[in-house]
């Protein structure tokens, strides 16, 4: 038996353990512990490698895109449409921005939100709609773009999971009006502690979203309203700062491991495997299969030392903090029969030949 986790944080810190190090003592031999040099040198790095013009660090993913709403003018009871199968952040966010959430079904084949859908959802109240890049695959941009301009509602890109992926050629976060990113330590780039990013090519909003993000100033007591506190602070910066420079990287390692998955379980019948839509380039943050018997599938594959997750096991919509909505399972089809399917395999940049090998034969042991 090969032991194999769903990630590995300890094998990727001894890979840079010595520039990590380093960076975090200059920081403490700076005391730069909010905002100063290291914040603005990262968000200026991630700018650049995102190929957006601002961003503004700030204290987790879940923030990012609250204050992203309150930048865009989001007010009290505005509606806010986004897909049924995310991590609850996505919702709560809206939520705590003063919106009210409306949801929309995902595409089966990319677990993405159903763009066909997304028309019959949008009323005179609706003010912004977000799709999510889910696991690390792009939305279909084209279509959510298309209907949002023809009735003038903004969007927010949720890419949390999606960092460095691309639409057509582009990298993700530049269509919408603005973005938010996680760097959560699980997050294909991941911070030692929380922290986020809102990132927008719209100077405007840019001002809007840092200025709330820290107790409505810019400078130190001009506060022109009432904001939050949600910085970056230095020490994560610097660490992020390490890490970008690394990114390419491992984007492509994780989308290595995904091809060998695709080449060893290709003719495997049993299983349905993640699809890489014609418009996407996949990062990865998770390759999710499917099978009717996840349940058991799960359990075989833990007791034989693979670890694996379920992203998510609930749909929003059917959740405890959603029954005031009063939505029945079958509202949203698609988001609710996944929840029962899907199983997310190890995918990590440092999985070895030996671990993708084992996690595949693993799989076709189990008895269907
Ligand atoms: C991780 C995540 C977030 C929230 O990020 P945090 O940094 O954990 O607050 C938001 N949306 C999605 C889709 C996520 O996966």
């Amino acid at each position: 038996m090969i032991k194999v986790p769903f990630l590995d944080l300890k094998a990727q810190y001894l890979s840079i353990k010595n520039e990590i190090d380093e960076a975090v003592k200059k920081v403490l031999d700076e005391t730069a512990f909010i905002g100063g040099f290291h914040v603005r040198e990262f968000e200026e790095s991630f700018a650049k490698s995102q190929n957006i013009k601002h961003v503004i660090g700030v204290a987790n993913g879940t923030d990012a895109i609250s204050i992203a709403l309150y930048a865009l003018g989001l007010r009290k009871g505005d509606e806010v449409i986004t897909v049924a199968n995310s991590f609850i952040a996505t919702t709560e966010a809206i939520t705590a921005a003063g919106g009210k959430v409306v949801f929309v079904d995902c595409e089966e084949n990319s677990f993405n939100i159903d763009t066909t859908q997304l028309e019959s959802k949008i009323t005179e109240k609706t003010k912004v709609i977000i799709p999510v890049h889910l696991y690390g695959q792009p939305a279909n941009l084209d279509e959510v773009l298309r209907i949002a301009q023809k009735y003038n509602i903004f969007v927010l890109e949720d890419s949390a999971q999606a960092v460095f992926a691309e639409f057509k050629g582009k990298k993700i976060g530049n269509f919408g009006h603005i973005s938010t990113f996680s760097f959560y330590p699980g997050k294909n780039l991941g911070a030692y502690g929380d922290a986020g990013a809102i990132a927008t090519n719209d100077k405007d909003l840019a001002k809007n979203a840092r200025m709330y993000a820290n107790h409505g100033r810019i400078s130190k007591y001009d506060h022109e309203f009432e904001g939050v506190n949600s910085r970056l602070d230095g020490i994560q910066a610097a660490i992020l700062e390490v890490k970008l420079k690394h990114l390419n990287d491992w984007t492509e390692k994780r989308r290595a491991v995904a091809k060998r998955y695709n080449e060893l379980l290709g003719d495997f019948k049993k299983i349905i495997l993640p699809k890489e839509m014609f418009y996407a380039k996949h990062v990865y943050h998770l390759f999710v299969i499917r099978t009717q018997k996840r349940d058991e599938l799960q359990d075989y594959l833990k007791e034989n030392g693979i670890e694996t997750g379920v992203h998510y096991p609930i749909a929003l919509h059917n959740l405890l903090a959603y029954q005031y909505l009063g939505h029945k399972p079958e509202d949203f089809p698609n988001a609710n029969k996944l929840s029962q399917e899907i199983l997310s395999l190890p995918i990590f940049p440092e999985m070895t030949e030996e671990q993708i090998n084992y996690v595949v034969k693993t799989i076709k042991a189990f008895n269907f």
